[in-house]
């Protein structure tokens, strides 16, 4: 077992504060995970769960999934990196939790990679905030976007129909919490059921349009995926055309509407000519 970081021991005795007094009724976190090298969420509950919590760059979930599946529990203490607050930020928006029941603890991510890795929302701040990344120019998506349309479609094809419609995707997703998500629906059945490439297809179009101006991101759900789809192409593509339409970058500022629900008379439209 590593010894715990600095900002490790902030946080589990910042929890373990939080749990005596009973200011929370849970924190949730990270612990690590059964296998070497990964890492679960975990909601402690007692002053003794404290001590496992932890914050690495394996922490591969984002946190802000299961907010809305607590709500019942009471107020929570939730860790928030730069993307999970997005997230929540997100879910506020969209009254799936209440801000007034959230204590935010935010920390920089461990994760360099993300573009944003200091929380934008929280109610205290631990450990020291990383450096501003470099402005995104989505020069992945760039280069995607020269090739011919017929060899983007093929190599979409074919990512596409590698998926096995475990859905680990979608469950871990902020974004996916309706009740009954249209690829379960049974009356009617949007999407066929069985890994099908026009299927697999439908579910991941309808997916990415449900994104739209709410993915931040995270890289959660292409992590979570056991046959390494390469899912981000997809929603970097989404969000780079929200960003180029709307000027938004979801999750970064708490006042803005969410992009796809606000009509602005200065929106671009000039495809629907
Ligand atoms: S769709 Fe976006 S917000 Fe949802 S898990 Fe994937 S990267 Fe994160
Ligand atoms: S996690 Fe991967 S295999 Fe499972 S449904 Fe999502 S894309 Fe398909």
């Amino acid at each position: 077992m590593p010894r715990p970081t600095a900002v490790e021991q902030q946080l589990r005795a910042r929890a373990r504060e939080l749990l005596e007094k009973r200011e929370v009724a849970g924190v949730l976190g990270f612990r690590a995970g059964t296998l070497p090298g990964t890492c679960v969420p975990f909601l402690a509950t007692e002053p003794g769960d404290a001590d496992r919590l932890v914050l690495n760059r394996d922490c591969a979930a984002n946190l802000a999934a299961w907010l809305p599946r607590l709500r019942h529990r009471g107020r929570i203490a939730v860790v928030a990196r730069g993307p999970d607050s997005r997230s929540i930020v997100n879910l506020v928006k969209e009254n799936q939790v209440e801000r007034d029941r959230l204590h935010i603890i935010g920390v920089a991510d461990p994760d360099d990679t993300q573009p944003v890795r200091n929380p934008v929302v929280f109610d205290e701040f631990l450990g020291e905030r990383a450096p501003d990344s470099p402005p995104d120019d989505y020069a992945d998506i760039r280069e995607f976007e020269a090739l011919p349309p017929a060899e983007r479609w093929q190599a979409l094809l074919d990512e596409l129909s590698r998926c096995i419609r475990c859905y680990a995707c979608r469950q871990v997703c902020p974004n996916c919490y309706c009740p009954t998500c249209f690829v379960d629906a049974s009356r009617p059945a949007w999407v066929g059921r069985t890994p099908d490439p026009s299927d697999n297809v439908l579910f991941h179009m309808v997916r990415a349009i449900h994104m739209a101006g709410r993915c931040v991101e995270c890289g959660a759900c292409a992590k979570a995926c056991p046959i390494g789809i390469p899912l981000m192409i997809i929603n970097r593509k989404v969000s780079l055309i929200v960003r180029d339409r709307f000027g938004s970058v979801p999750g970064t500022d708490p006042d803005a509407p969410l992009p796809l629900t606000a009509f602005d008379s200065e929106d671009r439209e000039e495809f629907i000519r």
